[in-house]
């Protein structure tokens, strides 16, 4: 971890509107590493576990893997003088009291986070949909697989031991398209009819746009921050732009005609594009470096994992038998309740 004042400078919060602004909610288990504390929930249970907590409140959490992503996101406020650009709220199934610790440790690495939900062991993800959230990032597993059924965007961050450099003003961010960006209906083809017959409905179907998967618009608002970007640029040529947008797909030609033709249907953009047939992703992921890559198969993220850090989307079919298998794992426990 580097200290604090080798990192850029957060500009100060405003008053946001969720209407306007992109709004991220991150639970504390995508934000910090509550290994040890999850242990000794597990260990000790529920009162015990709040009195170790209470003992600790100034031992700031350790950063988590979601906690880089998060960093470079709230620096983009800096784009408009005049309202805020990203909005991060806290969204926790902890109570107020434990989570006195994950306020406290926001506060130490100075990050602009001010607002939270704190539902006591309830699921949080009714709140996504009312908060103005495209994007919830959770380490718990079950929470990421119900937000997503009940048709909110959500993300299951993995461990990782992928590094980033605090000091880097750049936010890369990579997607996969199917399942991802779009629903599943090419994969469901893929899936159920095999590869002959999944290329040639997707050859005949080049012109027709998929439906939008459940990340579909927090793309349009990360493109709606890219173009303050461009305003910036022109008004300051000296300014370099931080948002860089990455499609990584296992389409190839000619399926990738659909992918493209998706994108500009629903009017969104991507910057790199990467058609890999069945390549590696990791191969260009680790070149790309995004500080949160995005897909919905746990294979092309667990290739990744040494080196970037993944988000699990589990949504569609290629996640439809994993679902009841989804219990937290050691090292991944996430939430502690
Ligand atoms: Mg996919």
């Amino acid at each position: 971890m580097s200290p604090r004042k080798q990192e850029p400078p957060y500009p100060q919060p405003r008053r946001p509107d969720l209407d306007t602004c992109l709004v991220v909610g991150v639970s504390s288990s995508a934000l910090f590493d509550l290994t040890e504390s999850d242990a000794y929930f597990r260990e000790h249970g529920e009162d015990a576990y709040r009195d170790y907590q209470d003992e600790r409140l100034d031992a700031p959490l350790r950063q988590g893997v979601a906690f880089p992503f998060i960093a470079g996101l709230l620096r983009l406020n800096d784009l408009d003088a005049e309202a805020a650009v990203v909005e991060v709220i806290v969204l926790s199934k902890n109570d107020a009291s434990t989570g006195l610790r994950v306020m406290r440790s926001i506060q130490h690495y100075g990050l602009p986070i001010t607002r939270a939900v704190f539902t006591q062991g309830q699921a949080p993800y009714g709140y996504i949909q009312a908060l103005g959230m495209s994007l919830f990032l959770s380490g718990d597993p079950d929470d990421v697989a119900n937000a997503l059924a009940a048709g909110f965007p959500a993300g299951h961050v993995l461990p990782s031991t992928a590094a980033y450099d605090a000091t880097d003003p750049k936010l890369r961010i990579a997607f996969d398209f199917d399942g991802v960006l779009a629903d599943d209906e090419s994969e469901r083809t893929y899936k159920t009819k095999g590869l002959a017959r999944y290329q040639k409905a997707e050859a005949g179907r080049r012109d027709q746009a998929l439906a939008p998967g459940p990340l579909q618009r927090f793309l349009a608002d990360l493109n709606r921050i890219q173009d303050l970007e461009a305003a910036r640029v022109a008004h300051d040529p000296s300014y370099t732009p931080r948002v860089r947008i990455a499609l990584v797909t296992a389409r190839n030609a000619p399926a990738h005609e659909r992918a493209v033709n998706s994108l500009r249907e629903w009017g969104v953009r991507v910057n790199d594009a990467f058609f890999l047939g069945g390549v590696d992703k990791a191969r260009v992921l680790r070149v790309f470096k995004p500080h949160l890559f995005f897909d919905d198969q746990r294979v092309h993220l667990d290739e990744a994992l040494a080196e970037v850090a993944g988000v699990h989307i589990p949504y569609g079919l290629a996640n439809a038998q994993a679902r009841p298998a989804s219990r937290p794992r050691r090292g991944e426990a996430g939430e502690t309740q």
